[in-house]
């Protein structure tokens, strides 16, 4: 393998994603616009003509400026590899620790090399994450957040990785280092646990630090609720409700966790516009997913995945000629495995779009599945209601382009969920 043959392939997987998503992108807008000026069939007495043009305008709206993100990232990513940002930055590093020789054998300047990449990552980010929540969240009146609350998000989120990321990467740096040639399963075994172990510390104290989780207080609600989790055999402790108005005013419910931490959670926005009967229908949805062990299916995904991926680095990082070819000269007496590590991570997104339909159909089968669990433990026709609601009040286009939905959807169009739900 020589250096120019990894640029080459570098450089035509680039192309092949950015051209994959921008066509993608292109029809998703001119579909959605080219139906615009009329509510689909079937949906004119629960949609108005204005909520529809709405729908059409934010999606638009972000699939514009996903382009210019798009545009935005492929320059970044260009500048850090080929045009030489990584090795300005290594040189920069090491020159902090006294030059090549002097990093040898140490596990500081691996670290530090990974945190301030991602620390400039993360700062270029926040001009578009703001534009995001305060121009286009704002124009279609679903931004909640103010500044204050947005900083304070970033804020948290940082200390959050400093305090969870730093021992993990420093671990798998170590691993690296002293693990030998099969360092990558050691770092599979460990990247596993570390996710299992996410999994159930998330909803208990991670997620809690950005929202408050409060029990359900409805007493009516909660009657049917606790029927129905019995007739499904979830605790009845699993359901909570999160103060989601505080961000935004979509509304949405979800299911995470594992073990004793799985838990439904409705946002609050939920709860304020849906009937008792169309949120115990979307209660067994969710219900639906923990029956079909779709979460552990999930993970049982990310393992298969992450062993590739770990076992694919493990070559790469030997090889001189995809450090040379990526922009980077490797480091002559101090670990080459930071660099090894960031350039894999930056490469990986080109190459994985190609497995994004595999992995989108089948998250859409599962929500297929959870809605056809749905319709044997509660009311179809409600479970359609709240669906109905729910696209409209988040704005979600009834006529998405279907090769759009094909790669990035995770969910099924509303059409085929109530198309499904009728049928059979
Ligand atoms: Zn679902």
């Amino acid at each position: 393998m020589t250096a120019e043959f990894v640029t080459w392939i570098f450089l035509i997987a680039l192309g092949v994603s950015v051209s994959l998503t921008v066509w993608l992108s292109r029809r998703q807008i001119r579909n959605v616009t080219s139906h615009r000026d009329r509510v689909p069939e079937g949906f004119e007495d629960a949609i108005s003509l204005e909520a529809h043009a709405k729908a059409a305008d934010y999606t638009c709206a972000n699939q514009q400026f996903g382009l210019l993100q798009l545009a935005f990232g492929t320059i970044v990513l260009l500048a850090w590899t080929l045009g030489g940002g990584l090795e300005l930055l290594n040189h920069g590093v090491l020159h902090v620790f006294g030059g090549d020789d002097a990093a040898a054998g140490s596990l500081l300047y691996p670290v530090t090399l990974v945190l301030v990449f991602t620390l400039i990552g993360s700062v270029i980010d926040l001009p578009f994450e703001w534009y995001q929540n305060f121009r286009i969240e704002e124009k279609f009146g679903f931004n909640r957040m103010s500044i204050k609350l947005w900083i304070t998000d970033i804020l948290k989120s940082m200390v959050l990785s400093v305090v969870v990321g730093v021992p993990l990467i420093a671990a798998v740096l170590w691993l690296m280092g002293v693990a030998g040639p099969m360092w990558w399963l050691w770092a599979w075994a460990l990247w596993m646990t570390f996710n299992l172990l996410l999994m159930v510390i998330y909803p208990l104290f991670i997620a809690p630090l950005f929202n408050e989780f409060k029990p359900l207080e409805d007493d009516t609600l909660r009657t049917r609720v606790e029927g129905l989790m019995q007739r499904c055999g979830f605790s009845a402790k699993g359901l909570y409700v999160m103060d989601g108005s505080k961000r935004s005013a979509q509304s949405n419910a979800y299911f995470t966790g594992i073990g004793r931490s799985k838990r439904v959670v409705f946002y609050d926005t939920l709860l304020a516009r849906l009937s008792t009967g169309e949120l115990e229908a979307v209660l067994a949805h969710e219900l639906g997913h923990f029956h079909h062990k779709h979460i552990m299916k999930l993970i049982a995904g990310l393992f298969v995945m992450s062993l590739i991926g770990l076992a694919a680095l493990g070559w790469l990082a030997q090889q001189p000629a995809f450090y040379l070819g990526l922009g980077v000269t490797p480091n002559a007496s101090a670990s080459n495995d930071a660099l090894a590590l960031l350039l894999f991570l930056l490469a990986l997104p080109s190459i994985s779009v190609v497995f994004r339909p595999l992995s989108s159909r089948r998250s859409r089968q599962y929500e297929f599945e959870a809605d056809a669990y749905a319709k044997t433990q509660s009311s179809g026709s409600d479970l359609a209601s709240a669906l109905v609601k729910l696209t409209e009040d988040n704005a979600s286009t009834l006529t998405p382009d279907p090769w759009y939905v094909r790669f990035n959807y995770s969910h099924p169009p509303v059409v085929e969920r109530l198309a499904a739900l009728k049928s059979g």
